[in-house]
């Protein structure tokens, strides 16, 4: 159980000396509370209390940061069973697998790849995290000119794949201090792999077909000096790749099993299809997923998926509100109003721009509602529109005085019109409509209108 900050504070010497660097034992006991500060900070609690209160007060699931810089990914510290519980907020590094076996061209493209390929969606640049190399070869200078072939172009987070404390060593030879992931110990090997993280400053995946192996691999390997552990928990089939990440989730959080308290990995290549892998992966609480080298469809579905349901679901994606251009409008384009809701701008940017009819597209503030719910919620009003209109000077933009309000706004056309004196026109419910309607009401009538 997690421990409240006057629960603490009645553990602490309360000495208020200051030596711990916060003003008061209050103060100290509220920063633990928060997982702000080191129970370890305080010279005057006994060992007991000090493993105690790191226990009761470190998030469930440990931060882990995977790679370093620009593109290093933290997962991991997740606080919910249920993303409806809160929100889920750190998305899983998605690795590309490329093998010792492979020549250095395949590798290198692959590297390439995960460098530059960049899918924007509702206003973010989705991209792959990294690259696992595994060690298919068996061979440790095979491996280590594999990994060395990566380094040549990466700068980004990897995963090197190999039960051999040889060739793990071969590999990490060229990470210089990339830090990469090392994947993995086991009951067999951990000793010597565990030392391999540490002396190198790795994380460390620890692999076991049960929980209880894993929480006592994890201990181990904790005890061995290794601050930052992933948990692969060799599922032989996806349904018990569920079983055991759900296992591991709700352990972490009820604080029962504390050593499960580390994200978890998941090899979708290792299952078929592995689109349904990735799914489960993404859905259930994987921090690391490895995958193939995908396909364009697999690869969007895989990004998507991941941004969806690693959004706040209590905050929409907004826009910020403005007069956004839709091609070259000029003064006698057709000016659409909508919500800033990101998803609804940029489903009507696509169709607009499939229309090929430049125009004016004014984004009002609706705090990130959809224009249904902001119609009922009152936050699509007449007053905004009018508000909208003059905070962006949209009549200095255009020589006429008509604006196309959504569909599912029509209850508030004639009220838009008295309040903003610009004549309405309502479009259509469906923005897959808009170009058609576009075609019929304003360039099929001569619009502009005065
Ligand atoms: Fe209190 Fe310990 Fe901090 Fe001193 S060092 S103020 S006793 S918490």
């Amino acid at each position: 159980m997690a421990l409240k900050a006057l629960d603490i504070y009645k553990m602490l010497p309360k000495k208020n000396c200051k030596e711990c660097g916060y003003p008061t034992c209050l103060t100290f006991a509220m920063k633990l509370a928060a997982g702000k500060a080191d129970a370890d900070t305080c010279p005057y609690l006994d060992t007991a209390t000090k493993e105690l209160l790191r226990g009761a007060t470190r998030p469930p699931i440990q931060l882990v940061k995977l790679g370093v810089g620009e593109r290093s990914v933290p997962v991991g510290d997740e606080i919910v069973l249920f993303r409806h519980e809160k929100a889920f907020y750190h998305p899983p590094g998605i690795f590309f697998s490329v093998s010792d076996l492979w020549e250095k061209e395949r590798i290198v493209a692959a590297a390439t790849r995960v460098m530059e390929e960049v899918f924007p969606r509702v206003g973010e640049n989705l991209r792959w995290n990294g690259l696992a190399i595994r060690n298919e070869s068996g061979n440790a200078p095979t491996f280590g000119k594999a990994v060395a072939a990566v380094e040549e172009v990466a700068e980004f987070p990897e995963v090197l794949v190999s039960e051999s404390p040889g060739a793990l060593e071969a590999g990490l030879a060229h990470c210089g201090n990339y830090h990469p992931v090392i994947h993995a110990a086991t009951e067999a090997n951990h000793g010597e792999v565990a030392a391999l993280a540490k002396r190198f400053g790795c994380p460390l995946v620890v692999r076991a077909g049960d929980l209880a192996g894993l929480a006592g691999l994890a201990k181990a390997c904790t005890d061995l000096g290794v601050r930052n552990l992933i948990l692969d928990p060799a599922p032989a089939n996806l349904g018990e790749f569920i079983a055991r990440s759900t296992g591991i989730r709700k352990k972490a959080l009820d604080r029962s099993g504390p050593d499960l308290g580390h994200p978890v990995y998941l090899d979708a290549t290792a299952f078929a299809p592995e689109e349904a892998a990735i799914v489960a992966g993404i859905l259930k609480y994987a921090g690391v997923i490895v995958t193939s080298v995908l396909p364009p469809g697999t690869a969007r579905m895989a990004l998507t998926l991941r941004q969806n349901v690693y959004t706040d679901p209590q905050k929409p994606i907004q826009m910020t509100p403005g007069l956004y251009r839709v091609g070259e409008p000029g003064p006698g384009s057709p000016v659409l109003a909508t919500v800033n809701f990101s998803l609804t701008y940029f489903t009507l940017l696509g169709y607009l721009e499939a229309s090929r009819i430049p125009c004016h597209l004014l984004i009002v503030d609706t705090e990130g509602f959809s224009v249904l719910t902001a119609v009922a919620a009152g936050k699509f009003s007449e007053r905004l529109v009018k508000d909208s209109l003059e905070r962006f000077q949209v009549a200095g933009q255009v020589k006429h005085r008509t604006l196309i309000i959504p569909g599912y706004a029509a209850p508030l056309s004639g009220r838009i019109e008295e309040v903003t004196g610009w004549r309405v026109l309502v479009g259509p419910r469906d923005a897959a409509d808009i170009g058609e309607f576009l075609e019929k009401e304003w360039i099929a009538k001569g619009l502009p209108a005065p």
